[in-house]
């Protein structure tokens, strides 16, 4: 019995809610991903998930990923949204746009012009795509 069946019938609606949440997160990396001029990177949802990825690749934020509501691990195109720590839909969309705009500005750091980003890309800016200078 594959797991996916085995959590059905061990609890048919929080599978169905977890299910629900992943599509919604799916949808919205997408929509922001296309916005922002990014390719889409690969979601993780669960310290789990994060944890069964190889080492090389999470590195410096693998144990520590639990206290973050988000990690971008940028050089593998890939994101950890912490849903065990998200508490609702403003957070989350907040977590997903804070991510993808370190995917968009890769050379910025936390600051008053990456919060400024992070709004107009809240408020639905599209970005043209990132080019590293030769
Ligand atoms: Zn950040």
């Amino acid at each position: 019995m594959t797991i996916l069946i085995k959590l059905f019938l061990e609890d048919p609606q929080a599978m169905k809610c977890d299910l629900d949440l992943k599509v919604k997160i799916l949808e919205k990396v997408g929509i922001y991903s296309s916005r922002f001029g990014i390719s889409e990177p690969k979601v993780l949802l669960t310290t789990r998930e994060v944890l069964d990825m190889p080492k090389e690749i999470t590195e410096g934020r693998r144990t520590s990923a639990y206290k973050y509501l988000g990690v971008s691990y940028l050089q593998h195109n890939l994101v950890f949204v912490n849903i065990k720590k998200i508490p609702d839909d403003k957070t989350l969309e907040n977590t997903i746009v804070h991510e993808l705009i370190h995917f968009r500005f890769p050379y910025l750091s936390h600051g008053k012009r990456f919060n400024k980003l992070v709004r107009q890309g809240l408020a639905g800016k599209n970005f043209k795509p990132y080019r590293k200078r030769i």
